[in-house]
């Protein structure tokens, strides 16, 4: 990746400053660590669509392919106004090391298509769908790179980019996407799979650092497919939801929640906005108000320099992909904040992917109580590796993560050499 300003975002370097310090840390060959950091491949489509006005709209998306070195490159495709390519380049790079991180057979990639959904009709979805992937259609496949939901987009994009896929193959090919709806092929407890990982993760935590969850005080930004499932899981698991937002502000109650009821409140009126027996409060506040432990599920670059100093969680368990900048994480790490970084934290969401995608592979498809299970092996499993390696390297989780993801894409390029 190039270090110009017309190539950089606040995620972009986030995301080049921890694979440079990772590389140190493991002593990385200058060849594979130059690799690296720049994408296998990049496109960058303009999408022109009829807009329901009759006239056209033409949007931009991108699709990134970070490396492919351990198998077909996989990651989401989010809608999001100020998306870019830097950015998408970014999250590429940490599906790389979530998928290595996780023991999954695949590379990291991202797409993105700058536009904000909520302005956009149901046909216009469609069409901007539908066009995008006809754009990226030679860069995605099976066996190629597999797109999955993200921020802006759900089961029914997935279902649009399948279609639009299999049509112009003249077969219908489920495993070009995953997050699809159940009827087409679709898993059992994909949808909840992001927010429940969240769960096991926060339990390894607890039970690491000597706590139990049930009872504590916790805040979530966000309250979408991420957010808003950790939240209901959470609560009835018995912890106090103290304060949620979503993209128009938050609430906040330290005496707790009632997260049914707020999901009804949401159903009824778009947001979490104006819920009976709460304060409200910004997006910003919501992160520094006690609680003690925090879930950024929403945007990225949220916990930044300026106010990593007044966050009071002892953990923060990250839903969202880079939500926490280098300066931050220096900043929590020496004031003993356990932060359970997101390749880790939010790696529940593709690992049930990885399941879709295989039993679509072979046409069977198993038990939701088998999907949670799995799920919740290989989330303790990862989470207690990292655990073992920051204390025996005497680092925080994130390096360790980080470590350990980057050491087997690592490991993988230099297995398989440089071509030609
Ligand atoms: N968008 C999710 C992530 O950032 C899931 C990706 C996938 O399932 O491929 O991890």
């Amino acid at each position: 990746m190039t270090d110009k300003s017309d190539f950089d975002s606040p995620m972009l370097r986030t995301a080049l400053a921890q694979l440079d310090q990772t590389a140190e840390r493991l002593q990385l060959d200058q060849g594979v660590h130059e690799r690296l950091r720049h994408p296998r491949r990049a496109l960058v489509v303009s999408i022109p669509i009829q807009m329901d006005n009759g006239t056209t709209g033409v949007f931009t998306g991108y699709r990134v392919h970070h490396n492919s070195v351990l198998g077909p490159t996989k990651g989401g495709l989010r809608y999001a106004p100020d998306v870019d390519l830097a950015e998408v380049s970014a999250l590429a790079m940490l599906m790389s090391w979530k998928c290595a991180l996780m023991n999954l057979p695949y590379g990291g990639a991202k797409g993105g298509v700058r536009v904000d959904p909520r302005k956009l009709s149901r046909q216009e979805l469609e069409n901007l769908t539908r066009r995008y992937t006809a754009e990226i259609i030679l860069f995605i496949g099976p066996d190629l790179d597999i797109p999955a939901p993200d921020m802006g987009t759900d089961e029914q994009t997935m279902a649009w980019m399948m279609d639009t896929y299999s049509m112009t193959q003249g077969r219908t090919v489920p495993g070009v996407v995953t997050g699809k709806p159940l009827i087409i092929g679709g898993s059992a407890g994909r949808r909840e799979a992001t927010g429940r990982g969240i769960v096991y993760a926060l339990y390894q935590a607890a039970r690491h650092l000597g706590q139990d969850l049930k009872g504590r005080k916790i805040a979530v930004q966000g309250f979408g497919n991420v957010g808003g499932v950790a939240a209901r899981l959470l609560w009835r698991e018995g912890c106090v939801i103290v304060g949620v937002s979503d993209v128009k502000g938050g609430i906040w109650n330290s005496h707790g929640i009632d997260i049914r009821q707020l999901e009804a409140h949401v159903a009824a009126t778009g947001g979490v906005a104006g819920f009976p027996g709460t304060e409200p409060i910004s997006n910003d506040e919501l992160l520094t108000q006690p609680c003690e432990v925090l879930i950024p599920a929403a945007v990225g670059s949220v916990i930044r320099a300026d106010n990593a100093d007044r966050i009071k969680a002892t953990i923060v368990a990250e839903g969202a992909n880079a939500p926490t900048t280098p300066e931050a994480d220096v900043i929590l790490r020496d004031r003993g904040i356990t932060v359970i970084p997101d390749i880790l934290c939010n790696a529940g969401g593709v690992v049930v992917s990885y399941f879709e995608w295989v039993q679509g592979l072979q046409y069977y498809f198993w038990r939701e109580s088998e999907i949670t299970s799995r799920l919740q092996e290989v989330m303790t499993r990862a989470f207690n590796r990292v655990w073992a390696l920051a204390t025996k390297e005497g680092t925080d989780l994130r390096t360790a993560a980080l470590m350990e993801g980057v050491r087997r894409v690592a490991e993988g390029y230099k297995v398989r050499g440089l071509y030609p």
